[in-house]
């Protein structure tokens, strides 16, 4: 199968059984590296925790290489002893510099590096991502960065900083953590194609509504081939500069924060609304409204922005927000 010349990084968010890690790798196409997490970093201390040591021979099984997300020491030993090539540092190690330098430390002792795939941290935050890439290049491995988003949203400006600053290590796209939904994976490896990502990795599970871990967002083998079927038949349009690409990704990321914003803001207003109602007070609270005016019209002056913007802009909102409360 042609992968359009990317690196693909696939496999389920966790080793289950060997039985689930041999099935996905057998319906997976050949040339793509398999990844499935053994120690898995998750919320909820309740939830599954990952299948740890007695999983990384079931990687093994696949002879494909492999990937796994490592968070200490030991991890990164045993997974280099069961002859996994690439690791990974996930989004909320990558957010404790002490954590992945006693990570880079480690793999500096190796006699063989593996390459090591490094998150973006969970908070926004570039320099940090940066810094954790020099932290290990500093300790001698090869590096990859992969764009996960933070709080289940892309955040192009970020990866955009470290493709500025970088453009010599390979990007990679996790459309799977970035959405936490699997409805948006196509649409999301576009948009990393347009950008001109230079891989993948994506969580594929044989039977995702029974996975232990992320369910909603892995997608079986079948609908990964026939996504990559679909970019291949479905160029992406490539005919504008590619800084200009970003820039509007950057843009389309900013409308979506204005508009969750706006949502957001008629869903405390709504709040507000009942309370007033309850304790009989008036709908239009005049003074209230003039200094929440004033304010952003002092705010704008600072900020080099027209009042008139803020004056419509706020009239617009507050119009709604009273209807909606009467
Ligand atoms: C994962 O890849 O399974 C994972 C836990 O990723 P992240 O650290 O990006 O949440
Ligand atoms: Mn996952």
């Amino acid at each position: 199968m042609d992968l359009l010349g990317k690196i693909w990084i696939v496999g389920p968010c966790s080793a289950e059984s060997v039985e689930q890690v041999l099935a996905t790798s057998q319906a997976l196409p050949p040339g793509i590296i398999f990844r499935a997490g053994v120690w898995k970093p998750r919320t909820n201390p309740n939830t599954f925790q990952g299948a740890g040591m007695r999983a990384l021979p079931w990687l093994q099984a696949t002879r494909r290489p492999t990937a796994t997300e490592v968070a200490t020491s030991e991890h990164i030993h045993a997974a280099v002893q069961a002859g996994i090539q690439y690791l990974w540092i996930g989004a909320r190690t990558a957010a404790n510099p002490i954590a992945v330098q006693m990570l880079a430390d480690t793999l500096a002792t190796l006699p063989q590096r593996p390459t090591v795939l490094v998150k973006n941290p969970v908070n926004e935050d570039a320099a940090l991502w940066l810094g954790n890439i020099h932290r290990l290049e500093r300790a001698g491995v090869p590096v990859m960065a992969i764009h996960r988003g933070c709080n289940h949203k892309p955040c192009w400006r970020m990866a955009f900083e470290l493709r500025r600053q970088r453009p010599d290590i390979p990007l990679l796209l996790d459309p799977s953590h970035m959405s936490g939904d699997a409805k948006r994976i196509t649409e999301l490896c576009k948009k990393a194609l347009e950008l001109e990502y230079n891989g993948f990795m994506i969580e594929v599970h044989p039977d995702p509504k029974n996975a232990l871990s992320d369910s909603l967002q892995q997608i079986t083998p079948k609908q990964l081939t026939l996504i990559i079927h679909h970019l291949q038949d479905h160029p992406v349009p490539t005919n504008d500069p590619i800084e200009l690409r970003w820039r509007r990704a950057e843009i389309d990321e900013l409308d979506d924060q204005l508009w969750s914003t706006i949502l957001r803001r008629m869903q405390v207003s709504d709040a507000i609304g009942k309370l007033k109602k309850s304790q009989h007070l008036p709908t239009l609270q005049p003074k209230r409204w003039q200094q929440l005016v004033d304010y952003r019209r002092a705010w704008a002056k600072e900020n080099g922005l027209p009042t008139e913007l803020i004056d419509q802009i706020l009239e617009a909102i507050h119009k709604v927000s009273l209807d909606r409360q009467q």
